[in-house]
């Protein structure tokens, strides 16, 4: 063996045990595929487009503008909410935005990014109800709410009402409407969309807002790394005008300042 070769023996043997030990000087690359995991039946935030099957919605545009900033490619997964948070521990799912509330209970299993959103819960009953004029009048009532979130843990509260759980908020407003259920308890903007845009002339959103809460992305408690990304990631697109952009988009106003 001439030295020529040897050397290069020696340099292609270092080679392959970099690659292979993915030791080097350059950082890890960071994974190209982002997987959002979203429950997509609450609009505005995330639901189905009828004739293009894709999912849309406020959060959904974030997603992809958060990852667009970060370099990920973003990949929409539709799942339950009570799913979501079991989806991210087990790492089916890197992050969730599903209009969740960041809540202290939560945060045990799961980071949060920085609030995105102000939200809170609202009543909704049918408009020809007269009787039930805000949270207050729910003692005893028949109450419909989506599986697993927070307006499901306020109505649970409720002395003898009977709460009754569906996968999604558009179950619970469809068993008001069949008459099954004397009001729905869930958060405001949803409700505010599906009497709007649905065109709804039977439901009415009664009494004030129940709870100030706060949306945020949910994260992988283990991963630090990702949610500082993304907290950084999302104060750009604030910066920018792309979260404004969105959110008169989807809520026809402006955000209001923090
Ligand atoms: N904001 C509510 C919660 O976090 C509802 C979220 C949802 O149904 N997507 O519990």
């Amino acid at each position: 063996m001439n030295k020529k070769f040897k050397t290069g023996l020696l340099l292609a043997v270092l080679a392959l045990v970099f690659a292979v030990t993915g030791c080097g000087s350059q950082e890890k690359a960071a994974p190209k595929v982002l997987k959002v995991g979203t429950d997509a039946a609450f609009a505005p935030f995330e639901f189905q487009d009828e004739s293009t099957k894709e999912y849309v919605g406020f959060d959904i545009d974030l997603a992809k503008a958060l990852g667009k900033q970060m370099g990920y490619e973003v990949q929409i997964q539709n799942m339950n909410f009570d799913g979501i948070i079991p989806g991210i521990e087990s790492g089916n799912i890197d992050i969730a935005a599903t209009g969740m509330t960041i809540t202290a209970e939560r945060s045990q299993k799961v980071n949060f990014s920085k609030p995105y959103y102000k939200s809170g819960l609202a009543v909704v009953v049918k408009a020809d109800n007269a009787t039930i004029k805000g949270f207050g009048d729910l003692e005893g009532k028949k109450i419909a709410v989506q599986i697993g979130t927070t307006g499901a843990s306020e109505a649970k509260k409720i002395k003898n009402a009977q709460v009754r759980e569906f996968n999604s908020s558009a179950e619970a407003f469809m068993e008001l409407k069949a008459g099954g259920a004397d009001a729905v308890v869930n958060d405001l903007p949803v409700n505010e969309y599906y009497i709007v845009k649905t065109g709804a002339k039977d439901a009415k959103i009664v009494g004030d807002v129940v709870s100030a809460e706060e949306y945020g992305i949910a994260i992988g408690k283990k991963n630090t790394e990702l949610t500082e990304k993304i907290n950084k990631a999302l104060d750009e697109l604030k910066k920018n005008g792309e979260y404004e952009k969105l959110y008169l988009k989807w809520f026809g106003k402006k955000p209001p300042q923090a």
